[in-house]
């Protein structure tokens, strides 16, 4: 039987990680660990100075509170560690995962970690926007999963897969792109007079052809 582990960090009550897994469960056992709280931005962050507690939620629901790679090492190497899952999905993240992003991102970064425990795994992100819906997009990841595991995966595939606002025009296969300007720190002061400061900036991005941010620009 096929056995899926999904993960997101988003955490586990959002939205995007509910509309996926319920569409995956279609394809066989499905067993959720995610974070028990948003971990957006936390990259390939893996939690060594304190001990990491699991929580089940439901059947084959859990939620932990650290990271998306602690997620996927507690799932992998001490939940599922006598029946390895076949495929492992990080998402769907409530906003794109583009470029030099992933480097930040804590979806993508679970897919690094599956990769590095030597299964095959897809990372998918959805653009947030006018005619976004995680309904439509876990359809679609359901499709793709399916097309993945028709035939055994290859153990080092990672996929990175972006759904468009708007409803997708079609597939394209896309290498990653480059941020042209870096983000902005913002200094500001508390009510206090101490000093603060606020990473921020809108992402801009250099229109190569053949790059995933070219294509998404492209509806694709
Ligand atoms: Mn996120």
């Amino acid at each position: 039987m096929t056995r899926i582990l999904v993960t997101n960090d988003d955490g586990f009550q959002a939205e995007g990680i509910r509309a996926l897994a319920e569409e995956l469960r279609a394809l066989g056992e499905v067993i959720v660990v995610a974070p028990d709280r948003e971990q957006s931005a936390s990259g390939h962050s893996l939690t060594l100075q304190r001990p990491l507690r699991l929580h089940e939620h439901g059947e084959g629901w859990y939620s932990v509170d650290g990271t998306p790679t602690d997620c996927v090492n507690l799932a992998v190497l001490w939940l599922l560690r006598d029946t390895p899952p076949d495929l492992v999905v990080s998402g769907i993240n409530n906003g794109l995962n583009l470029g030099d992003d992933v480097t930040y991102s804590g979806t993508v970064s679970a897919t690094f970690e599956a990769s590095l425990l030597g299964l095959a795994s897809i990372a998918f992100s959805q653009e947030v926007g006018e005619g976004a819906s995680f309904v439509r997009s876990a359809a679609l990841a359901r499709r793709i999963v399916e097309t993945v595991l028709a035939e055994p995966p290859a153990a080092n595939l990672l996929l990175n897969v972006n759904f468009p606002a708007g409803e997708p025009k079609g597939i394209a296969f896309a290498r990653l792109g480059h941020r042209v300007y870096q983000q902005v720190v913002v200094e500001k002061e508390d009510p206090r007079g101490r000093r603060y400061f606020w990473i921020a900036g809108t992402p801009e991005w250099r229109s190569d052809a053949g790059t995933d941010h070219e294509a998404l620009s492209r509806g694709l």
